[in-house]
């Protein structure tokens, strides 16, 4: 495993390698768990050498967002990329951990990637800027690797979604590839951000999978009694429960074969991410 802190040092090293070799990059925000490692597993096995970002990204969060108290922890996060990458052997793991975000950005950028038609509906709708931040660290981050494939889970499905679209609309030369949700044996995925839970919250937090999943035994091709289900179980504490069709993230059609419920619930004043797909055609 090498480490790079600086982004001139990572580019001469990255100079190095023949272009004829399979390359992946996992972007991550560090604070290692499961779900980021089983990313980087799939990049292991498939790719010869592997790259993992772990940069907390401030043009993701906006103001009153958690930036200044998000995890970081990276000896712990070395440690576990290491472990991961000495169980496949004669692969490479080359980390950028920039401790600034001008190694990213520059001392100052204006130029941004946003997604007029994908990046204000659902997530975007609470958090305006998120999409934008989220694109324009991850072209960023392409041009940096130039790798061959990109690995996202399908934790952040509209992240995922906006990804594959970014680089379907902007020609880019990645393969855009993704995990399923890591979970804890409860139910609840794995995130960063369950260690703001408190014992009790954390017990609270499992109503968001449980819901999900109760919903999706109960949804089918009628989009009205679709939302009569979903009004049903939502409270105060559910930022949202959308809908979707899997193919546009658009509101279901009677095109619509498979569909993504995608919720965030908030326990206390941590925000849950989760969301589950399921196959309508045959309901
Ligand atoms: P983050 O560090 O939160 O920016 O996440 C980095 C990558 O890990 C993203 O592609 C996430 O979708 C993915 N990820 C985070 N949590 C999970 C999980 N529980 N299961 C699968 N992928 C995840």
């Amino acid at each position: 495993m090498k480490v790079f802190n600086h982004r001139s040092n990572l580019l001469s090293y990255l100079k190095e390698i023949p272009s004829s070799t399979n390359t992946g990059l996992v972007p991550t925000m560090g604070n290692l768990h499961d779900g980021h490692l089983a990313l980087l597993k799939k990049s292991l096995s498939i790719n010869e050498i592997s790259f993992v970002s772990i940069f907390v990204n401030p043009l993701q969060f906006s103001a009153s967002e958690d930036l200044s108290k998000y995890p970081r922890t990276l000896e712990e996060d070395l440690k576990k990329v290491e472990a991961m990458e000495k169980k496949h052997t004669n692969k490479e793991v080359i980390v950028f951990a920039p401790k600034d975000s001008k190694e990213i950005f520059g001392s100052s950028y204006g130029t941004t990637i946003r997604n007029s038609l994908l990046g204000s509906i659902i997530e975007g709708v609470d958090r305006p800027e998120h999409f934008e931040g989220v694109l324009t660290v991850v072209y960023r981050l392409f041009r940096i690797f130039k790798p061959k494939n990109a690995y996202f889970g399908k934790k952040d499905y509209q992240q995922l979604f906006l990804i594959k679209a970014m680089t379907q609309d902007l020609l880019l030369n990645v393969f855009i590839d993704s995990i399923e949700i890591q979970r804890d044996a409860d139910g609840l995925a794995l995130s960063s951000r369950n260690q703001y839970l408190s014992n009790e919250e954390r017990k609270k937090a499992l109503t968001l999978p449980k819901t999900l999943k109760k919903l999706a035994s109960k949804i089918g091709q009628c989009a009205e009694t679709n939302q009569e289900l979903i009004e049903a179980v939502k409270d105060k504490d559910w930022r949202y429960l959308e809908i979707k069709d899997t193919q546009n993230l658009q509101d279901i059609s009677k095109k619509t074969k498979e569909v993504v419920l995608l919720a965030v619930y908030k326990v206390g004043n941590t925000r849950l991410l989760d969301n589950i797909e399921v196959n309508i055609e045959k309901s």
